[in-house]
């Protein structure tokens, strides 16, 4: 695997980013390897590339698709990225999974899962980081991102599942929402967690194919006017419910079409522009307390002490707030709460 071999065959950043920007799919893989490497040492080297690179990202559309297993996704992502590639475009396909950690590999992502797509040479399919927690792999996954906009995917569609947070981070990081159910026998608006709809910038009903266009139909109809009771969140946009078969290619087309409608009018408004923005800002928060957290589980003095205070702290000899001070100015900050009185 490449990831072992890294140390050895290093290459200049340099050239890495020239590779990257000229398409090169095996330095593409690399620069990618490079950025999800836990080793410290390739930490330095993937922050130069990006910041080499940063002029030549932020050209794609991105497309976040949700939907919990069994839902169609692989499907209609190979059909939806086959449609694309067809009509010209580059499209990269990434995976945010944050279960991929315990389980040691990622169902989302698989290039078996999206057969036709990872055979096109104008597709490229990276599977879940399989290492860190939720907030490792999405800020992996957003360097990842910039990577396959420098190489020039003008698409990128990021996939996850309904697994804790990960909704949430993905729609943080794209421009685009979209969320793929089913039709249900009549519970339809039970079975899914309500916060979903409310990140929504698209619902679509998949499968609606065969005895289940009628069905498809009948839920379609209820999501939306579950949406209307929701205040949207802009005034631009009001989430349309779909139906599709992504299984069929039934609808992926004026799918498409939806989505090239959102860009056009939310850029016309800078609500496009102001969602990136804002997004860069949630980047680097994110980032930030990453790094702090880092800062504070490799710090010697709070290691040797925190055992101590955690203990003291359970059987109520300490106060949190004390111990959260105590660890504070082993790191050499000070509170804010604390402006020269002694709590
Ligand atoms: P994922 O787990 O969300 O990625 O779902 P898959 O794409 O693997 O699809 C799960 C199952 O549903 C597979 O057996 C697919 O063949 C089937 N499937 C996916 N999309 C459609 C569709 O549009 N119509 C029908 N009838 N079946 C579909």
């Amino acid at each position: 695997m490449l990831r072992a071999a890294a140390p050895r065959g290093r290459l200049p950043t340099n050239e890495l980013a020239d590779g990257v920007r000229s398409g090169d799919r095996a330095l593409l893989a690399r620069a990618i390897t490079l950025v999800e490497s836990t080793n410290p040492a390739h930490g330095a080297q993937a922050q130069e590339l990006l910041q080499k690179l940063l002029p030549s990202t932020g050209g794609a559309l991105r497309l976040g698709i949700t939907g919990v297993p069994g839902v169609g996704k692989s499907t209609t992502i190979d059909q939806i990225g086959i449609n694309l590639v067809e009509a010209g475009h580059k499209v990269a396909v990434l995976a945010v999974d944050p279960t991929s950690r315990r389980t040691g590999g990622s169902i989302l992502g698989d290039k078996t899962r999206m057969s036709r797509l990872a055979l096109s040479p104008d597709a490229f399919i990276r599977p879940s980081p399989t290492s860190g927690t939720l907030g490792g792999v999405t800020r992996k996954t957003r360097e990842t991102m910039a990577l396959v906009e420098a190489a020039g995917f003008d698409v990128v569609i990021v996939e996850t599942v309904g697994v804790g947070q990960s909704e949430t981070a993905v729609a943080d990081m794209v421009d685009f929402f979209l969320v793929l159910l089913l039709a249900g026998g009549g519970d339809d608006l039970q079975g899914i967690k309500k916060g979903i709809i409310e990140i929504a910038d698209m619902i679509a009903i998949n499968k609606a194919d065969g005895d289940n266009v009628i069905r498809a139909g009948k839920a379609a109809a209820e999501y939306a006017h579950a949406l209307q009771i929701l205040s949207p969140r802009s005034p631009t946009w009001h989430p349309p419910v779909v139906t599709v078969s992504g299984r069929e290619n039934i609808g992926l087309d004026d799918l498409w079409r939806r989505i090239e409608d959102y860009r056009a009018k939310m850029s016309a408004t800078g609500e496009w522009q102001a969602r990136r923005q804002s997004q860069a800002v949630n980047w680097m928060r994110d980032m930030l307390e990453d790094r702090l957290m880092a800062a504070l589980d490799a710090n010697p003095a709070v290691a040797a002490e925190r055992p101590a205070l955690e203990a003291q702290v359970r059987s109520g000899a300490l106060l949190p707030t004390l111990a959260v001070e105590r660890v504070m100015s082993l790191m050499g900050l000070r509170s804010l709460e604390r402006n020269g009185a002694t709590p």
